[in-house]
C-alpha cells in the first residue's frame, strides 16, 4: 500500500500575521480591549504552538489593541515556543518557574479593560487574572473567534481536502479486509493503520459498530465478534498536516436483510439532501432540516438523535453545528460534516458522513467513496 502522499505548503508568518490581526479586529468591533487565548485549538490557529503537555502553568497569547501580539510562556517552554511556526509574528514573553504569572499578564492588560477569553481556558487562570485586576471584565468569544477559525483559507483547505483523501483511501481499503469472526476492535485497529499508512499523523477516532452496537451513535469499537448478516457503522477520522478527517460509511457483512437497505437508502438520501442544501448565506440549521425532513418524512424521525454535522479543521470536531436553532450563515471556505444517521435500539444503525466545503455557489464534497451498501465479507 504505497503511495506517493501529498505534502502540505507551510504557513507563514504573514499567515499567521493576519490570523492574529483578524482576531483583534473582530475583538475591536465586539468593543473588547484584546481576546485573550490559551493553549488549545484557537492558539494552534494563531500561533501553530501546541505546548507538548498542557499544564498549570500559564500559557497566554494577548491579542490587544495596545501591544504587538504577545504570548507569555513559562521559562522553561520558551524554546518550544520560539519553535512554533507563528511564533515570529509575536513578542514572547517568559515567567520564571515560581513567579506569579497572574502579576506578569496584568502587566499587559489595562485595569479597567475588557478582554474576550478562549474557550479552552482553565478557570484557574480566568480567576488568577480576575484576582490581579479586580475591575477587568472578561467575556467568551465562544460565537467569534471560533466562528473566524471556520473559515478555511486556500492552504487549509488544501490540507483538508488531502486529509479526506486519505480517509476515502482507507475505506475503499477497509472493504477488502475480512470482517465476519473478527472483534470490532481488529478492524478499528485496521482503520487506525490505514489512516496512518495514507498519511495521517494522528488517529482521532475508529468507530465500528457491528449489529446492536451501530444503534448507540458513541459506541467506539469493542469486543463483540462481527457476524454475517450485521450491519457495521464504520466512523473514523484524525489530523493530516494538522488538520482534520472524518467520514462515516455504513457496511453489511454478506446479504443485508430488507429492513436494512430501506434504512440505509433513507440516510443516503437524507445525507445528499443535506449536503444539496449547502450553499453560501444559508443558516447552519437549514443543513440540519434538509437531512432531517427527508427521516421524519420516511417515519424514523425518532430514530435521528443527534445534530446533522459539525465544523472541522485544527481539530476534529468543532463550530460551527449543523443543528436547529444555528442560525450563523454559511461562509465560503466553511467546512463541516453532514452525517444524518438512524438508529434502531437492539438491531443496528446506519450512518453517512461526508466533510462538505461550503464554495462560492454550493458545497463541495471532500469525501468521494461510493454512498450505497457495500458488502464486506
Ligand atoms: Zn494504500
Ligand atoms: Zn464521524
Ligand atoms: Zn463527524
Amino acid at each position: 500500500m504505497t503511495s506517493v502522499h501529498p505534502t502540505a505548503v507551510p504557513f507563514t508568518t504573514e499567515d499567521y500575521a493576519a490570523r492574529m490581526a483578524r482576531v483583534v479586529e473582530d475583538g475591536r468591533a465586539a468593543g473588547l480591549n484584546g481576546v485573550l487565548v490559551t493553549p488549545g485549538p484557537d492558539l494552534v490557529w494563531l500561533t501553530g504552538y501546541q505546548p507538548t503537555a498542557i499544564t498549570e502553568r500559564l500559557t497566554m497569547l494577548f491579542l490587544t489593541r495596545d501591544r504587538e501580539p504577545t504570548l507569555l510562556v513559562p521559562t522553561l517552554e520558551r524554546p518550544d515556543a520560539e519553535a512554533a511556526q507563528g511564533a515570529p509574528a509575536t513578542t514572547i514573553l517568559d515567567w520564571p518557574d515560581g513567579a506569579d504569572p497572574y502579576d506578569a499578564a496584568q502587566r499587559l492588560l489595562r485595569a479597567d479593560g475588557s478582554y474576550g477569553v478562549s474557550d479552552n481556558a482553565w478557570a484557574m487562570h480566568l480567576l488568577g487574572l480576575q484576582g490581579a485586576l479586580p475591575a477587568t471584565r472578561y467575556q467568551s468569544v465562544t460565537q467569534r473567534l471560533p466562528m473566524l477559525r471556520a473559515i478555511k483559507d486556500d492552504n487549509e483547505l488544501a490540507r483538508l481536502t488531502a486529509a479526506g483523501a486519505a480517509a476515502d483511501a482507507t475505506y475503499e481499503e477497509i472493504l477488502k479486509v475480512r470482517f465476519s469472526g473478527r472483534r470490532e476492535t481488529d478492524v478499528a485497529g485496521d482503520l487506525a493503520d490505514l489512516l496512518r499508512s495514507h498519511g495521517h499523523e494522528q488517529v482521532d477516532f475508529t468507530v465500528v459498530g457491528s449489529g446492536p452496537n451501530g444503534a448507540n451513535p458513541h459506541h467506539e469499537a469493542g469486543d463483540r465478534t462481527i457476524q454475517e448478516g450485521d450491519c457495521v457503522v464504520l466512523d473514523f477520522g484524525g489530523l493530516m498536516f494538522g488538520y482534520g478527517s472524518d467520514t462515516s460509511r455504513t457496511v453489511c457483512v454478506g446479504e443485508p436483510t430488507p429492513q436494512i437497505r430501506e434504512v440505509h437508502e433513507i440516510v443516503r438520501q437524507a445525507q445528499q439532501a443535506g449536503v444539496d442544501a449547502v450553499r453560501p448565506g444559508v443558516a447552519c440549521q437549514e443543513i440540519d432540516r434538509a437531512a432531517r425532513q427527508v427521516i421524519t418524512d420516511a417515519g424514523y424521525g425518532d430514530q435521528f438523535i443527534h445534530r446533522t454535522g459539525h465544523g472541522i479543521g485544527v481539530t476534529t470536531h468543532e463550530p460551527p453545528y449543523m443543528i436547529e436553532g444555528e442560525e450563523q450563515g454559511l461562509v465560503p471556505g466553511m467546512c463541516f460534516s453532514v452525517e444524518p444517521g438512524i438508529y434502531l435500539a437492539g438491531l443496528f444503525g446506519v450512518r453517512i458522513e461526508d466533510i462538505v466545503a461550503v464554495t462560492d455557489d454550493g458545497g463541495r464534497r471532500l469525501n468521494n467513496t461510493d454512498h450505497t451498501l457495500a458488502i464486506v465479507g
